[in-house]
Parts: C-alpha cells; sequence; structure tokens
C-alpha cells in the first residue's frame, strides 16, 4: 500500500501528526510497535504540565499555545476532558537561580517570557505564597512565586486516544502492534518495512520516542540519551490543603536543574498528588528499563523533595510509575529532515518537556507539509545547531 506520508510512532507527536495530515485531507498511515496509549514509553502516567511562558524559550510559547487551543478543539469534537486549566505556581526558593531543561535561570526566563509575549500571571513574594498556597512549605522570607492561570495539566492517554480516533474516523490507517525495523529512502520516497510487511510512502516521519536512536541508527543516536524517570503518587493525611482548583507546581529549591520538583493536585477521586523530579545522569536502554520503585526510592524521593515542602503528605506511596525522558545534549527538540535520509522527518522525544507541545507539533508539521501559510517556524529545533 503506497501512502502519502507515514507516522512512525503514535504517541504524543505522532498521534497529533497523524490527526492533522488526516484532517488536511492527506492519505496517511500510522505505525505503532505497541497499541497506543500504552504506558512503555514516555506519554503515560495521568497527567502533563503545561505552560504558556515556556521557559526553555521563546521558540516554544507559540507551540504551547497553539496546543492549548487544539486541546479545547479536541474535547470539543470528542466530548472527552483533555485540559485542565488549574493554573502553575513556580516556587522559587532558592539563594541562585534554578537550572531547569537547559535554561540558567528557569524561574526568571520563564517570569521574563511572559512579559514578552502578554501572557496573563502574577509574581508574588513569600507573605502572598504562605496566604494564598497553605499547602506548600519550607521556604524562607526570601522565596518568590510566579503564578500563571492559564496553565494546567494535560491528560496524555486521553490525548492520544482522541487523536487517533479522530485520525481513522478522518481516513488514517492505523497498525498497531506492528514495529518498523527499517526505514530505506528509495527515489521520491520511502520503503518502511515492518514486522508484517513493507509499506511505501512519499514521506516518513519518525516519532519513535526513546526508540529513535535505535531506529535510525548514527548520526541521530549519538544524540539521544535515554533517562528513567520515576512518578510518585502519595497518599494525603490532610486532603483538605489540595483543593480541587490547586494549581499544578514546580518547586525550585536549589542551583542544578535537579533540584525541583513538579507535581499535580489529585485529581478527582483520588487522595494522593502525584510527584516527580528529574535525572539526567544514568542512562539506559529502550528495551530494557528497569519499572519497579524500591521503597529506597520512595525514601529518597519523600526525603529529598516531599517532606516539609508538601504540608499535610505521607510517606504513603499508593502508586507508581517508570518512565523516560529522551534528552538533546542541549535539553532542545530535534525536528528536521534526516541528515542523510531523503523524505524522512525526525521529531525527537522531546527532552522531558515535549507534551505540552506535541498537539501544536502535529499541527505545525501537517501546515508545513501541506505549504499553508503561517505555520509555527520550526527551524529553531534544526540538527543544524549541532553541527
Ligand atoms: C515522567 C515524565 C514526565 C513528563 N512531564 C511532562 C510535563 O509535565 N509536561 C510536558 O510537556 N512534557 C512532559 N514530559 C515529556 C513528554 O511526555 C514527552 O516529551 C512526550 O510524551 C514524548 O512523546 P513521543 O511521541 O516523542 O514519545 P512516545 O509517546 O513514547 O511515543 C513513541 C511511540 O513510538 C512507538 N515506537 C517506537 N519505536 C517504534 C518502532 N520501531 N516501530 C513502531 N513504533 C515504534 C512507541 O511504541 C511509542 O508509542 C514528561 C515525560 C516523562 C517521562
Amino acid at each position: 500500500m503506497h501512502y502519502d506520508v507515514i507516522v512512525i510512532g503514535l504517541g504524543a507527536m505522532g498521534a497529533a501528526t497523524l490527526y492533522q495530515l488526516a484532517k488536511r485531507g492527506v492519505r496517511v498511515a500510522g505505525v505503532d510497535r505497541h497499541a497506543p496509549p500504552h504506558d512503555l514509553g514516555s506519554s503515560h502516567g495521568d497527567t502533563r504540565i503545561t505552560r504558556q511562558a515556556v521557559g526553555e524559550g521563546a521558540a516554544y510559547v507559540p507551540l504551547a499555545l497553539n496546543a492549548q487551543r487544539i486541546w479545547r478543539e479536541l474535547e470539543a469534537q470528542s466530548g472527552e476532558a483533555l485540559f485542565e486549566a488549574c493554573g502553575m505556581l513556580m516556587l522559587s526558593s532558592s539563594d541562585t537561580p534554578t537550572r531547569g531543561h537547559g535554561t540558567a535561570d528557569f524561574a526568571g526566563e520563564t517570569a521574563a517570557l511572559a512579559e514578552r509575549f502578554g501572557i496573563k500571571h502574577s509574581l508574588l513574594d513569600a507573605t502572598q505564597l504562605r496566604t494564598r498556597f497553605p499547602q506548600f512549605g519550607g521556604y524562607g522570607d526570601n522565596a518568590v512565586g510566579y503564578f500563571e492561570p492559564g496553565a494546567g495539566y494535560v491528560r496524555p492517554e486521553r490525548a492520544i486516544d482522541v487523536q487517533l480516533r479522530l485520525a481513522e474516523q478522518l481516513g488514517a490507517t492505523l497498525y498497531n502492534n506492528t514495529p518498523v525495523t527499517t526505514i530505506e529512502s528509495m527515489g521520491q520516497g520511502v520503503r518502511v518495512q515492518t514486522s508484517s510487511g513493507a509499506l511505501t510512502a512519499d514521506k516518513a516521519i519518525v516519532c519513535a520516542g526513546m526508540w529513535t536512536g535505535r531506529l535510525l541508527g548514527a548520526p541521530v543516536k549519538s544524540l539521544l540519551k535515554v533517562c528513567r524517570q520515576q512518578l510518585f503518587w502519595f497518599e494525603l493525611d490532610e486532603p483538605e490543603r489540595f483543593a480541587a482548583d490547586s494549581p499544578v507546581y514546580i518547586l525550585l529549591h536549589g542551583a542544578a536543574d535537579t533540584d525541583s520538583c513538579y507535581g499535580f493536585a489529585p485529581l478527582p477521586g483520588e487522595n494522593a498528588i502525584k510527584i516527580a523530579t528529574e535525572q539526567y545522569l544514568e542512562g539506559c536502554d529502550p528495551d530494557a528499563v528497569d519499572r519497579s520503585v524500591s521503597q529506597a526510592d520512595i525514601d529518597a524521593m519523600y526525603d529529598a523533595h516531599v517532606a516539609g515542602r508538601l504540608l499535610g503528605v505521607s510517606r504513603r506511596v499508593l502508586k507508581s510509575k517508570v518512565c523516560t525522558y529522551t534528552i538533546t545534549p542541549d535539553f532542545n527538540f530535534i525536528i528536521d529532515a534526516h541528515p542523510q535520509m531523503a523524505n524522512v522527518t525526525l521529531v525527537s522525544a522531546c527532552s522531558g518537556h515535549g507534551f505540552k507541545h506535541s498537539a501544536g507539533i502535529g499541527e505545525a508539521l501537517a501546515m508545513h507539509h501541506c505549504n499553508e501559510p503561517g505555520a509555527v517556524d520550526l527551524s529553531p529545533f534544526s540538527l543544524a545547531r549541532f553541527r
């Protein structure tokens, strides 16, 4: 079967790209080694933070804003709740600015971008923080808060599911449980070899998440590092501290990018808060990710990030999950033509901050494919910066 485009990998980036292409009448197929949404890649765990003033850099802001618009459009079409605009508090209690995703002063850059793009926000001193957000503690009088009311969280599994279902209704073909083994450029197109036969297309867009390096090999592989991350759902002793309209939060409490944690208020019906930190030191093999979380891991997380900082939260973990970031050397995305394979576009797994942009990235890729005017400029994510 020959398609205009084959999207390889149907997680956050692939589902969005497939949907946006199908919406534009492109003859498109999506292929995944599993049956998305699933919990074996980088897009599971119930919630993902979305922010508007994206401290990772100005190039991301239009993608995040477009994604929020698209979540609302998808909600209207599907009847599913995808995006909860509960606001976001970034609480900085460190004497030195905290690094985040490659940005030296993550909170400072966030506030600067909010000013630059006219994004609604407020800055809070320690007294205002204590009054307004009594669920957080352990900071001194020098602490500052950045509150963004238009931020919140997205439901990743639902968002993927909705986009895949809508894409199928619009004519896309889905090949689930079908690993792609090789991609070859040939003449004006590509040949995609799968476990159950070959497909051809004019173009392939590779959104294979943490398996991208393995699928594409050198030179892409050397730019991607897969880092295992852990998610913890700590049971609440004082649920009244985390009201239904509690914001998502990013707590910055040291100079390094690992001196931070982020989390969510309980989802309806839950009595636990999901919280996580980030680690970039240890890489892992995407096909041998250790999915167990030990009591020692739980204790380390609680002692470093929860105790004294999130009030009314017990040491008891009701649920835990392992997920992976696939990071680039500068923590920024790669969205570009493959440097050696004609007709192949590469969309990296987006370094632990991609979900909030995924719907916007899918739309931008589809608009560029269809030569539509007004598409978001994706050149800041090109491979040229590594040459
Ligand atoms: C713990 C954690 C917390 C995060 N928090 C946030 C957050 O709060 N906000 C935010 O914006 N971002 C966050 N992120 C980042 C965001 O979730 C990722 O950037 C994004 O989900 C990556 O999507 P993806 O499509 O690249 O990868 P995935 O969703 O993993 O999709 C890749 C797909 O490719 C398929 N595949 C791979 N190889 C093949 C093959 N050979 N053949 C066929 N199919 C293949 C896989 O089965 C998979 O379905 C977080 C990530 C993690 C892990």
